[in-house]
């Protein structure tokens, strides 16, 4: 196998990748906070269509991770 070749599957792996995230809003996408089940903001669901949770436990949840 060559570099182009090489090159080539990690395109289309990352073509790959992108048409899943590109998919995955749909799915995701929720009026209310998966966590404290509070609607989650218009505003924030324009601006993360993914959102799942509210701007409150977003935060704590991000917290939690690092
Ligand atoms: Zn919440």
């Amino acid at each position: 196998m060559d570099e182009a070749d090489q090159a080539q599957i990690r395109i289309e792996k990352e073509d790959a990748l992108t048409m899943v995230k590109a998919r995955a809003p749909k799915k995701a996408q929720t009026k209310n906070c998966m966590d404290c089940g509070e609607r989650i903001t218009e505003k924030r669901r324009q601006f993360v269509p993914w959102a799942t949770r509210c701007m409150p436990c977003q935060v704590e949840h991000e917290k939690e991770r690092f």
